[in-house]
């Protein structure tokens, strides 16, 4: 999270091994995997981690497992700080939590485009802004026929709208695709084929965070990025799946 916002999601299924782990140490997991996923923009930050297992919180018992054992070491070499959290504070994880998986993004570089029209229409039908917006003020958004589905598109900009329920999967996505770009290349490439309220605002804190990484300068990743980039491009040039990649990049 930063400035209330979250920065992004990870999410993945456990394992049928996994499954059987007492919930504590599933928790335990959870945090690990994270901690490894967005390792560069953590590692050598401080780092809390709010949690409502108070177990967690607590030191390690002698009892404990090797496997928790090395788990907590890991969590010390990141020097992270677990807090408690009561469940019923713990809103925003708890509401993730009870999104199917599937619903869930799961970031890969090199990833193509997260989202279909399919998935924009079905989220449109229940997003609040837009049902509001289509019984007040008629002539913001109107029905276009994009890839086989009835879109509500920006009658000014022609551009999708965004149910606020993808918009950071389709904001990590550019971030990633396009190298961490800047404020104003970012917002101009979102905006030639998505619109929301607010879009130029959550680009720049996107943007924002981001130069906490740069500080960083950890080459190696980005060469990866360079590599996925090129990917990707490939990607956007070849057209026709069945995910819509071609579209969103636009050059
Ligand atoms: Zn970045």
């Amino acid at each position: 999270m930063q400035h209330d916002k979250p920065l992004g999601y990870f999410s993945r299924k456990l394992t049928d091994t996994q499954r059987r782990y007492p919930v504590t140490e599933q928790e335990l997991l959870a945090i690990m995997e994270t901690l490894k996923y967005f390792h560069h923009m953590l590692f050598g930050h401080k780092i809390i981690i709010k949690t409502d297992h108070k177990n967690l919180t607590h030191q390690v018992s002698s009892h404990a497992s090797d496997r928790v054992l090395r788990q907590h070491l890991l969590l010390e070499e990141y020097g992270v700080e677990l807090e408690y959290i009561k469940g019923e504070n713990n809103i925003v994880a708890d509401a993730l939590s009870h999104i199917p998986t599937e619903e869930l993004f799961i970031f890969d570089e090199a990833d193509e485009f997260p989202l279909n029209m399919a998935l924009i229409a079905n989220k449109q039908l229940t997003d609040p802004h837009l049902q509001k917006a289509l019984l007040e003020q008629s002539n913001l958004y109107f029905a276009a026929e994009r890839e086989g589905q009835q879109i509500y598109v920006n009658r000014q900009t022609d551009s999708v709208y965004v149910p606020a329920s993808l918009r950071p999967a389709i904001l990590e996505w550019y971030h990633t695709t396009l190298l961490h770009p800047g404020t104003k290349r970012m917002q101009a490439t979102v905006k030639e084929n998505f619109y929301w309220p607010g879009l130029d605002a959550s680009v720049e804190a996107l943007v924002r965070t981001c130069e906490i990484f740069q500080k960083c300068k950890i080459t190696a990743v980005k060469k990866i990025w360079k590599d996925s980039l090129a990917s990707a491009l490939t990607l956007t040039t070849m057209g026709g799946s069945s995910r819509g990649s071609h579209w969103p990049l636009g050059r």
